[in-house]
């Protein structure tokens, strides 16, 4: 028996994945990868097969069929993407079902009955997902028809508590998995801000704006100019490296500075970038500023005064 499992690096699709090398499967594991995902929830298993959906999610994201949960995740059309991906994988190795790590009843958009099923035929793979933890609570699977595995073989774990599923690691010696919680960002109110504001001045969102919105603080200056400022040491080197042809580094030199991304081509306001980034230096409280900014055609210079909090106010995101 050939197994495919959704993998998300969490307790849950962990224990998962060990249940069913206990029925003696041969287990096929696939971590659906998109870049709104934390990097350290990836599982770290062999042979894991990994499947970037970061383009199409992007697109999901801006409209969901199904609506969002409490931010902009919108949990149904993910797992439905994840579960389509999984079928691909399935059909493509010849395997013969999928299992994933949901609890019945454990997140109120995508775990409820309906919810679970609804997911499934959307995905294609109706009868064809087992979900070890609540299988016992849920409509007889085409892989139990067949007797690949039994009723017996699919535990009845419903609601949010986690108490459970802790106890049934700890029995199952079960040690390395991602903590709950900060694994989306697309449940992060800040990161959603800032996404949202990108989908409403930017009609077209690719992989480098969401790599640019997890790092720096962001401030939205005119419809189509933003800044990105680094908050450390680490975020300034990746600004330096990520930017582009018709962008502009901003810093203060020779001071405790940031780097300062300025994003967008038409009308740049140097003066408010260059005052924001002062206002993030080492020279913060001088009267005048001497501030940098680099595009491809050179360096250049502007004096400002650092801008104060409450202007500061009107541009964060
Ligand atoms: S929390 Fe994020 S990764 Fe999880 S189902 Fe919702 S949108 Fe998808």
């Amino acid at each position: 028996m050939k197994i495919v499992v959704l993998h998300s690096g969490g307790l849950d699709s962990t224990l998962a994945f060990h249940i069913a090398k206990e029925w003696g499967a041969e287990i096929f594991p696939l971590y659906v990868y998109s870049k709104f995902l934390a990097l350290k929830h990836q599982p770290v298993i062999p042979d894991l097969k990994i499947i970037d959906v970061t383009r199409e999610f992007i697109d999901i994201v801006r409209s969901p069929q199904h609506g969002y949960g409490k931010n902009l995740n919108p949990c149904i059309d993910c797992r439905i993407l994840m579960l389509k991906k999984a079928k691909e994988y399935m059909e493509k190795i010849n395997a013969d079902f999928i299992i994933t790590g949901e609890v019945l009843d454990q997140r109120p958009m995508s775990q409820r009955f309906e919810q679970l099923m609804q997911i499934d035929k959307r995905a294609g793979l109706e009868g064809l997902v087992v979900r070890p933890l609540s299988g016992g609570l849920l409509p007889e699977t085409i892989p139990e028809k067949k007797g690949l595995i039994s009723r017996n073989d699919l535990l009845g774990i419903k609601g949010r508590s986690r108490k459970i599923t802790l106890d049934l690691a700890q029995k199952m010696k079960v040690e390395r998995f991602a903590s709950p919680g900060g694994g989306c960002l697309l449940t992060d109110p800040g990161f959603c801000r800032r996404l949202a504001d990108l989908m409403r001045y930017q009609d077209k969102v690719g992989v480098r704006d969401i790599e640019l919105l997890k790092i720096g603080r962001h401030f939205r200056l005119s419809p189509e100019t933003k800044l990105v400022v680094g908050r450390n040491e680490e975020e300034n080197e990746t600004i330096e490296k990520m930017i582009k042809q018709g962008e502009i580094l901003v810093y203060v030199p020779d001071t405790g500075s940031p780097n300062a991304m300025l994003v967008g081509n038409k009308k740049q306001p140097i003066k408010i970038a260059a005052s924001i980034t002062a206002r993030y230096s080492d020279k913060k409280n001088d009267k005048s500023i001497e501030v940098f900014y680099k595009d491809n055609r050179g360096i250049k210079k502007v004096r400002v005064p650092a801008v104060t909090n409450e202007e500061l106010a009107k541009w964060r995101l």
